[in-house]
C-alpha cells in the first residue's frame, strides 16, 4: 500500500487516485516539495490549527487542517507517526503528528473533528494514511507508558510491564471509532527504526536524529 517513488518520497497508493490532492512522506534522503508550506512547532499535544491562507510556522500544535486550493501543510517526524487525512467529497486535508502522547490524546480524531466543523467533512468520506513511523517491532515501552494503552488495546494482558506497543493500530482503532471506514484507513508503512538506510529514527539515533517532512496539499 506504501511505496517509494523514484524521487525517494514515500507515498500511499490509495491517495494517488485523487487528482486534486498531492501528498508524500519524507525519508532519510528526500522530502516532498514544500514551498510554500505551513508547519507547526510540535509539542506532542492534540492542538489542531487551521492553515488556510497562512504559511511558515503558524503556531504551536500537532495537527494542521486546510480546505483552500494551493495550500500545503506538513509535519516533521522521526519515529512518531505522520498521519495524512483527505476528504475527496469536500476537498479538505489534515496533517497530523502522532507520537505515543498524541495518540493517547486522540490528535488524529481531533483533526477529523476540525475538518467536520470547518469544511463539513463527514468521517465516512475521510481517507487516512498512517505513514512511516516506529512499528511494534521496535516500539518497546515501560509499564508506565504501556498501561496508558489499556483502553485502546483491551485485548492485551501484558501492559503492566515492559512491552511493545503498535501505535499505528492504536490510531487505526481511534479513527475507526470516530467513524472512518476501515477500508479508508491505509496502514502498513515501513518501520523508521528498523529502516536504517531509509529513515531517520529518534530511538536509533538519539538527539542527533534528523527529521522527515510529510506533506499533503490541495492542488491550485
Ligand atoms: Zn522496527
Amino acid at each position: 500500500m506504501f511505496y517509494k517513488s523514484e524521487s525517494g518520497i514515500w507515498r500511499a497508493a490509495p491517495l494517488d487516485a485523487f487528482q486534486w490532492l498531492e501528498h508524500g512522506f519524507g525519508g532519510r534522503h528526500a522530502n516532498p516539495p514544500a514551498h510554500p508550506l505551513a508547519t507547526l512547532d510540535q509539542i506532542h499535544s492534540a492542538v489542531v490549527v487551521c492553515a488556510d491562507a497562512r504559511t511558515g510556522r503558524i503556531g504551536p500544535g500537532d495537527a494542521l487542517v486546510a480546505g483552500q486550493p494551493g495550500v500545503r501543510i506538513g509535519v516533521r517526524t522521526a519515529d512518531c507517526l505522520p498521519i495524512l487525512l483527505a476528504d475527496p467529497e469536500r476537498r479538505a486535508i489534515a496533517a497530523v503528528h502522532a507520537g505515543w502522547r498524541g495518540t493517547l490524546l486522540g490528535v488524529a480524531v481531533r483533526a477529523a473533528e476540525a475538518m467536520n466543523r470547518l469544511y463539513g467533512s463527514r468521517p465516512g468520506s475521510l481517507h487516512a494514511a498512517i505513514g512511516p513511523g516506529i512499528n511494534a517491532c521496535c516500539f518497546e515501552v515501560g509499564p508506565e507508558v504501556a498501561a496508558q494503552f489499556r483502553n485502546l488495546l483491551p485485548e492485551r494482558n501484558d501492559l503492566d510491564r515492559k512491552t511493545r506497543v503498535d501505535l499505528a493500530e492504536a490510531n487505526r482503532r481511534l479513527l475507526a471509532a470516530a467513524g472512518l471506514s476501515l477500508k479508508h484507513i491505509h496502514g502498513g508503512a515501513p518501520c523508521t527504526c528498523c529502516g536504517v538506510e531509509e529513515f531517520h529514527s529518534w530511538r536509533r539515533e538519539g538527539t542527533s536524529a534528523g527529521r522527515m517532512l510529510s506533506v499533503v496539499g490541495i492542488r491550485a
